[in-house]
This record gives structure tokens, C-alpha cells and sequence, in this order.
């Protein structure tokens, strides 16, 4: 039996009033969608994650997939979860209808990517991994691999991989070897790939894969990667499977958590060479893997924002069981719930998951707005706002979740440490989160140089703006509001300023901007989080009389948030503002 419930409550609630489902739903290209429709598919697809997904979850952490002779067992009961999920049209819901999706907003498709991940993370990475390359070869392949390959990808029918890593290039993709050679309409690629993430299983009767590798004299660096698509059987004209193509997964890697999805070392060409297809011109590979890592960024970070929900709904629900101790103020001894101590932590977990959710979806729906606003300025401001939001969303979600989940296993004090209890799993399950996708400290450069620097911080700009107006708002709302308003007042003027030293000095100090990127992620991270709970919280004031139980307990999770976590972003920012002199002082003799 499955112990996730979706929090379908909570998710409807942050698309419609925070992320702009409605304003999303009224642009043209969605006008199949509506915020009633969301609901009964968030509903169902809360069913299903619970249902199907989530009772594998264990199994899959125990017998993790395996590789022998050259191809990938999946955990027993994957395959027959994965065929219910394809059957249910659950992959295609927010692709393009014109290869058979739902055309769903993108925010919805994420919405319902937290609880597959939160059901079974292992498993919910095969269609999150899919879903990217069906956006990768929808934006830029040709007209004839989009038709050899997407309805199929789109319905579920093959998956699909990303191919980037390799022994020597990790964060650095400028160091990527593997190699094409051109031959007649095709390229033959020899090559290895390590870490893929479902690179090969048996769930499905194809795999497509998408491959970074470099032409012959392709210029060096990043400039000179070409993107291809290589699929495990190559495809017939007339739709059927031909040929084996000469990719294989060797090995799968053992690891810390995530066992039942297996991480593959792929051998391209190791004896003809694999047949792929060039996506697109050459050496533009890693500006189209970019439209996928977008993508994918944001899903890693509801990945961390759903298994912080897993985490937290595991522990209300041992701390409400676990009888322990006799609370301050109580006559008899109950459970631990009734422990001040206890409520912090979960208080905790409870505020960091809710505001990391409102981070991602908002994030997301921006992208929606990006790619579908009919008025142009509309679609510009909107896209420049999600990815400012983007690096945010990826590492800070995933960050606090290394935090909620070890809470989680601290409220089941020492079964917490016992892997029976399945807080320990989820805790091992997250900790990848930080690290693929591009670790944290790759997404703080990317927020410091290319999202902050890039347009002088006008971006930044805008979104300080926002912010003072739901502080203003929040300042005249009444005594609940008022610790919300000054954590936000005081923070973002704190936050200004040190984007604007970096700005003016880090010219300077070519150390200064990666020294203090991390510490400034995580405190605009910690602001942006307040910011939505304050606009939850406000929602909250105005719907009160619809449901008190639901809307006060807003209230009190963004005042929460406002005194007990916002105090965090002072001491990042104090920390960063000590600027590189102690991160680089030593030499690296010395360490
Ligand atoms: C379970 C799993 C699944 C994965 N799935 C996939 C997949 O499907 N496809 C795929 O292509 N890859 C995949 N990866 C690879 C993953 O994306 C990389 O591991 C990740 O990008 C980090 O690269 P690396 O391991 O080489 O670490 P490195 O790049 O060696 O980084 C090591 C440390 O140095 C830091 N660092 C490196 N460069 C910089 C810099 N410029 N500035 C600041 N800090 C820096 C990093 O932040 C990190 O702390 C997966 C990895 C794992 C473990």
C-alpha cells in the first residue's frame, strides 16, 4: 500500500494563485485548457502516482537495476508501472498536440512531475528525461526526425536519454571527445558516455538517445559540439524497428540512492560505429541541449521540492504516532508531536517545501507565458523572468531538501537512521539533486554571470520591484503580516546591495563573483521563498471564510517562514559580503 498523497490541494492552490494558471489557460495556444480541467487531472494523476508508482518505491531501492551482457534489467514491476503510466497518456500531457500530446501547460506537466517524483523518484526520472529530448528535437531537429521519432517519445512508447557526460567532462562539457564521422545522410558516433540516467532498460522496445559529440575540425571548446539523435534501434521507413545500433550500456553505477533508475556507462561505436542524426547545424549541440536543460533544471528542482513533501508527510505522520516524553504544559505523556522542538522541525520542512513549490511552478508558468504570449514584450519579459528564476529553482530547492529530508529523519530519531522506516531512503534519494543537472555551484555562476551580470541586473531589478509591492501590501494587511513585510524590507535591501558590489566590483577581483555566488543564491533563494509565502499568505487573508483550516494554516507557515528562516538570508548575505580574501587566501599547498 502507498503511504504519498499527492498535496493536490496545496498544488492547485500555488498554480491558480500564485504561478497564474487562469492568465496562463486564457493565452490562445492553451485554449483546451482550464483551471477546472487542471484540478481533475492533478486529482487523477494524484491517484495514480499513489497507486501505482509509490508502492514500487522500496522495491526499487532493494533490487536496484542491473546490467548483464551488455543490457539493463529495470527493478521486477517497473515495466508494468511504466506501461500503465503510457496507456494513461500521463507523458504527453504538456507536449504538442500536433505528435499526439495534451498540450498542457508546461507548469501542469511539472505540477504532475512533483508527484511522480515524490511517488517514486527512481522511476519519475525515466519520462522527466524523455520529456526534455522530446523538447530538444521538437525545437530544433528536422521536420523528418520529428517524424520518425516524437509521436512515439510523446506517447511514452520509446524513451529518450540525455548524453553529456563523459570521464573528462562533467561540469565542463567543453571537454567533450566523442566523436561523429559523416557518412552519407548520417554520422557514425564513437564514444563513451557515463552517469546516463535510463540509458538503457527493458520497459520499452526503443530508446532514444540524444548525444553530445564533435564533428572531424570542429572548432575547439564549446563551439565546435554537435547534438545527435542515436537511437538504441534504428527505425525503418515505414515506422518499424530495424536494425540493433551500436549502443550499449556496459555498466550501471552503484550508488547512494536512486538504485531503481539505472545510471549507465554507454559505449558508442565500439564496433561499426552508432548510426545518429545530426539535430539541427552543426556545432550548435549545446545551445539545442540547452532548451532540455532548462527543462530539466527546473524538474530536478521539484524533484527536491517532492521528495521534501514525501519527507515531511512521513514524519507529521510518525510524530503524530510516536509516543515519547511528556510535553512541557501536558498532564500526561503523549506523542511527539506535542514537543515544541519537534513542531520546529516540521514547521520547517513544511515552510521550506510550500515556498520552494511556489518558487518552481512560478518559475515554470513564466516559461508557459515565455513560449505562448502572443504580445511579444509580454513573451520577452516573461521568458527573461524564468530564467532568473531558473538557477533558483534548481539549486535552492534542491539545497532545502538536503535539509528537509535529513529533518525527516531526525523526527524519527533513532528508526530515522533504520532504513525500515523509508525516511533514510529518501534522504539518500535526494542528496543527487544538488549535484546533476549542473551542482549548485554551477547554477550560482550561471545566476551571478549570465542572469544577474548579463543585462546589468535589470532583470533583478524588476523582481525587487515586486517584491517592495508585496511588502507594502503585506505592511498594511495587519499584525499577521507584519513580520512578512519587515524579513522582506529588510532582506531585499541587503540583497541589493550585494548584487550591486558584485556589479561594480567584480571587475576588480576575478575571484570576488565565485566566491560569493553560492551565499547569494541561497539568500535571494530564501527571499524569493518568503515572497511567495507572503502572496500565499495574503491570497490567504482574502479567502479566509472559503476554507479557515486551509488559509490560516497559510498564514501561520508564511509568518513562520517570515521569523524563522528569513534571518538566514542576513547571515549568506553577511557572509558574501565579506567578499574572496579568507576563500582564497591559502595556497592549495596548504590545504
Ligand atoms: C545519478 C546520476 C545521474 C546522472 N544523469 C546524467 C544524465 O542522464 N546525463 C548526463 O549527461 N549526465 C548525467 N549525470 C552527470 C551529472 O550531470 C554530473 O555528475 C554533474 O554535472 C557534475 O559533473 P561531475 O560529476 O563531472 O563533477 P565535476 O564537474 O568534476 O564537479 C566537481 C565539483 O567541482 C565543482 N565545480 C566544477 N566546475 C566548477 C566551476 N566552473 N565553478 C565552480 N565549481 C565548479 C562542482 O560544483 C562540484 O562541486 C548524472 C550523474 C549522476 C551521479
Amino acid at each position: 500500500m502507498s503511504d504519498y498523497n499527492a498535496p493536490v490541494k496545496d498544488m492547485n492552490f500555488v498554480l491558480r494563485e500564485l504561478a497564474g494558471l487562469g492568465d496562463i489557460c486564457a493565452l490562445p495556444y492553451f485554449e483546451e485548457s482550464s483551471e477546472d480541467m487542471v484540478e481533475s487531472v492533478l486529482e487523477e494523476a494524484g491517484k495514480f502516482a499513489s497507486g501505482v508508482f509509490a508502492p514500487l518505491n522500496t522495491k526499487g531501492d532493494l533490487q536496484g537495476a542491473v546490467c548483464e551482457q551488455r543490457a539493463v534489467q529495470e527493478t521486477a514491476g517497473f515495466a508494468d508501472a511504466y506501461q500503465q503510466f503510457v496507456d494513461g497518456g500521463w507523458g504527453s500531457l504538456a507536449c504538442s498536440p500536433e505528435y499526439g500530446g495534451m498540450g498542457l501547460p508546461e507548469s501542469v506537466g511539472m505540477t504532475v512531475m512533483e508527484m511522480w517524483s515524490a511517488a517514486n523518484c527512481s522511476l519519475g526520472l525515466c519520462p522527466m528525461l524523455g520529456q526534455g529530448a522530446i523538447g530538444a528535437i521538437e525545437g530544433h531537429a528536422s521536420e523528418a526526425l520529428k517524424d520518425t521519432f516524437l509521436s512515439k517519445m510523446v506517447s511514452g512508447e520509446w524513451t529518450g536519454t540525455m548524453n553529456l557526460t563523459e570521464p573528462q567532462a562533467g561540469s565542463d562539457l567543453a571537454a567533450v571527445r566523442t566523436k561523429a564521422v559523416a557518412e552519407g545522410d548520417h554520422y557514425r558516433i564513437y564514444g563513451t558516455k557515463i552517469f546516463i540516467t535510463w540509458g538503457d532498460h527493458q520497459m520499452t522496445d526503443n530508446i532514444v538517445h540524444l548525444v553530445l559529440a564533435r564533428i572531424a575540425d570542429a572548432p575547439a571548446g564549446v563551439k565546435g559540439i554537435s547534438l545527435f539523435v542515436v537511437p538504441k534501434f534504428l527505425v525503418n521507413a515505414d515506422g518499424t524497428l530495424g536494425e540493433r545500433n551500436d549502443a550499449y550500456a556496459v555498466s550501471v553505477e552503484h550508488k547512494m540512492g536512486i538504485h531503481g533508475s539505472p545510471t549507465c556507462v554507454i559505449n558508442f561505436g565500439d564496433n561499426e560505429g552508432a548510426v545518429g542524426y545530426l539535430v539541427g547545424e552543426e556545432n550548435q549541440g549545446l545551445a539545442y541541449m540547452f532548451t532540455m536543460m532548462n527543462h530539466a533544471r527546473l524538474n530536478i528542482g521539484v524533484q527536491g521540492v517532492a521528495l521534501a513533501d514525501r519527507a515531511y508527510q512521513k514524519a507529521v505522520s510518525y510524530a503524530r504516532d510516536r509516543v515519547q516524553g511528556l510535553a512541557a504544559g501536558d498532564r500526561d505523556k503523549g506523542t511527539i508531536i506535542r514537543h515544541p522542538d519537534v513542531r520546529r522541525m516540521l514547521m520547517t520542512m513544511r515552510a521550506l517545501t510550500e515556498a520552494s513549490r511556489a518558487l518552481c511552478y512560478v518559475a515554470s508558468s513564466a516559461f508557459d507565458a515565455g513560449h505562448h504570449s502572443v504580445d511579444s514584450e509580454l513573451a520577452r519579459a516573461a521568458n527573461s523572468r524564468g530564467e532568473m528564476l531558473t538557477p533558483l529553482a534548481k539549486a535552492w530547492s534542491t539545497e532545502v531538501a538536503q535539509e528537509v529530508t535529513s529533518l525527516g529523519v531526525q523526527i524519527h530519531g533513532g528508526m530515522g537512521f533504520i532504513e525500515e522506516t523509508g525516511a533514510a531512503q529518501i534522504m539518500r534519494d535526494a542528496r543527487i539533486s544538488t549535484i546533476y543537472e549542473g551542482t549548485t555551484g554551477i547554477q550560482a555562476n550561471d545566476l551571478m554571470g549570465r542572469k544577474l551580470l548579463r543585462d546589468n541586473g535589470l532583470e533583478f531589478g524588476r523582481v525587487v520591484e515586486e517584491i517592495r509591492a508585496v511588502q507594502v501590501t503585506a505592511a498594511a494587511a495587519g499584525s499577521d503580516f507584519t513580520s512578512m513585510a519587515q524579513s522582506l524590507e529588510e532582506n531585499v535591501s541587503l540583497l541589493e546591495s550585494a548584487v550591486n558590489t558584485v556589479l561594480s566590483e567584480g571587475t576588480g577581483n576575478v575571484h570576488l563573483s565565485g566566491a560569493v555566488a553560492v551565499n547569494v543564491l541561497m539568500a535571494f533563494g530564501t527571499i524569493v521563498g518568503g515572497w511567495q509565502l507572503a502572496r500565499a499568505a495574503l491570497v490567504a487573508r482574502d479567502k479566509m471564510a472559503e476554507d479557515p483550516t486551509f488559509y490560516a494554516t497559510k498564514i501561520v507557515t508564511a509568518r513562520f517562514f517570515a521569523e524563522q528562516i528569513m534571518p538566514r538570508a542576513k547571515a549568506y548575505l553577511s557572509a558574501a559580503g565579506a567578499g574572496s580574501d579568507t576563500i582564497m587566501a591559502l595556497e592549495d599547498s596548504q590545504f
